[in-house]
Formats: structure tokens, sequence, C-alpha cells
């Protein structure tokens, strides 16, 4: 008789919505580093490319591990992949001022809203074989790939960008929140967890 573990990782891992439940959970560390993991990871990439998008969460395909991918080079419709990179279990250091950027969320389709980060920091990551890197930003500076690594960072932490804006911004996407939330409710029969401000 052989037992099989069960894995955290779906096969055939598919883009989830707000406000499904796992985007507002905090992710748990991966703590093992197997073809499982990478396999994971490589499905990762072809749903944001699917999406077009140049970011992609775990808790956005429903997993709630602390594992987000990237790819900040490429641009809309880019059928190539530029840069993808695997970030597992970041962290950020020395953050230093602020900046602002018009964000979007593929888990939030059709809303964009200028949200504060930070200007300049450090990111600890592990790749898809354990080996932790160290990067330094500057968004001023022209690193792009620091705002979609603060936004994926969230993510892992329960956190979406909606969360960050202002009252008078939220007024402005409120109509674009409830139509979302009403698709998930006619698509799951469930209300989801509904941000509440
Ligand atoms: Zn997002």
């Amino acid at each position: 008789m052989t037992v099989t573990a069960s894995s955290p990782y779906p096969l055939y891992p598919e883009l989830v919505q707000y406000p499904h439940p796992t985007l507002r959970k905090r992710a748990a560390p991966v703590t093992v580093f197997d073809d499982r993991l990478r396999a994971f990871c490589q499905q990762m990439f072809l749903v944001m490319q699917r999406h077009q998008g140049v970011g992609l969460a775990a808790p956005q395909v429903a997993v709630g591990r602390r594992i987000f991918v990237t790819d900040h080079l490429r641009k809309r419709d880019d059928p190539e992949p530029k840069d993808r990179r695997v970030w597992i279990n970041p962290r950020i250091e020395r953050c230093e001022g602020q900046t602002s950027y018009e964000e979007g969320c593929l888990s939030f389709p059709g809303l964009y809203a200028k949200v504060q980060r930070h200007n300049r920091f450090t990111i600890y990551a592990s790749d898809e074989w354990g080996v932790e890197r160290a990067l330094d930003l500057d968004v001023e500076a022209g690193d792009f790939l620091g705002i979609v690594v603060q936004h994926e960072l969230d993510h892992l932490d329960g956190k979406v960008f909606v969360e960050l804006l202002t009252a008078a911004q939220l007024t402005l996407v409120r109509k674009r929140l409830r139509e979302l939330e009403a698709d998930y409710k006619t698509a799951t029969g469930k209300a989801g967890a509904v941000l509440r401000r």
C-alpha cells in the first residue's frame, strides 16, 4: 500500500476574484521546496500570462502559501516572457520614503487606483529551489518592480490594494466593488469576504 501525501498545490490553478475569502487570509510560509512547488510556480506563470498580469500571488489562485510570481517587463499582449521571477517567503526591510502609483489587480478586474508605497527598500526572497537572495529597489529611480512586489507581498498578508484607498477614492470605486460582489454571489451562492468600509 502506498500513501500519497496531499499537496497544497492544485495541478491547474485558476484565478479567483474579490470577494473570494482566500484573498483576505494570511498565507503560510513555504517549508518544502520540491517538484510540486516548482510545478505550481510554472502554473502560476501561465495563469498570470493568460490574464495579462505582471504579478500574481498564490492567494489569487486560492492557495494560502507565501509565493508570488512576477514578470514586470512584460507589456500587455506580449506573447513571450521577459523577466520571470519567483518570490517565496519574501520580506522587505530598510524602507525609505514614499511614492505612489496607479495600480490594478487581476482579482479586481476593471478597478484602478493610485496607492501609496515605499520608495526604497530591500526585498529578501527565496527562489523555487530555496535559495534566498536580496534585491535593493528604488521606485523613483525607475524600479517599477518595486511597486509590483509591494502589491504582491500585501496579498500574502491577506491585504488587497483597495484597503489602502482613501475614503474619497473608495467612493469612486464602490460601484465596481458592488458589481464584483454580485458576480461572486451569482457564481458561488455565497457572499464571500466582503470589504466593510
Ligand atoms: Zn493584486
